[in-house]
């Protein structure tokens, strides 16, 4: 499934303007996640999440390079083109709970990872110049490697519990 929205990307600078939106954002996300994470003593997920905030803000680095001898157009919040308010590789933060197993930290990792996949493949199935093309194609090719490295921990990681929502060391009540 691929966001015909994608289309209405114009040209190479829009593509890097949408790429920088859409890396910056994921990587502030996930850091967000990880913050929330050891705030809630959460060290496995926290940890899982700072990782693909790293590896999520490399990849912004590596974007903005190609950005540099590039006037990007403004975007406003609400021109860029995902259908969501939030761009398709946020983690979308009612999908977190405080208690989750690293295995659900990286599940909802790898469904953003997917998105992205498949928003920057939409977008090469309707670049308009080669330049774009390119340029999409590596990042679908990145996109592709993070499914990967997230795959490669799933596979790593035991079965979630039936009881894995259960505080065993629940916040005092207030009297
Ligand atoms: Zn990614």
């Amino acid at each position: 499934m691929s966001d015909t929205r994608t289309a209405a990307i114009a040209d190479f600078a829009g593509l890097v303007a949408h790429a920088l939106a859409v890396e910056e954002e994921a990587a502030e996300r996930y850091a967000e996640l990880a913050a929330q994470m050891s705030t809630h003593n959460n060290p496995q997920a926290a940890e899982l999440f700072s990782e693909m905030a790293r590896v999520e803000s490399l990849h912004a680095d590596k974007i903005r390079q190609r950005a540099a001898h590039l006037t990007l157009p403004d975007i406003a919040p609400w021109d860029y083109c995902w259908r969501d308010p939030e761009g398709p590789e946020t983690t979308l933060l009612d999908e977190v709970h405080y208690l989750m197993t690293p295995r659900q930290a990286l599940t909802l990792a790898l469904h953003n990872e997917r998105r992205a996949l498949e928003f920057f493949a939409g977008i090469l199935a309707h670049a308009r110049d080669d330049d774009m093309r390119t340029l999409a194609s590596e990042l679908a090719a990145d996109e592709r490697e993070h499914v990967r490295l997230v795959e490669e921990w799933l596979a790593k990681l035991p079965e979630t519990p039936p009881d894995w929502d259960q505080d065993t060391d629940p916040p005092a009540l207030q009297d």
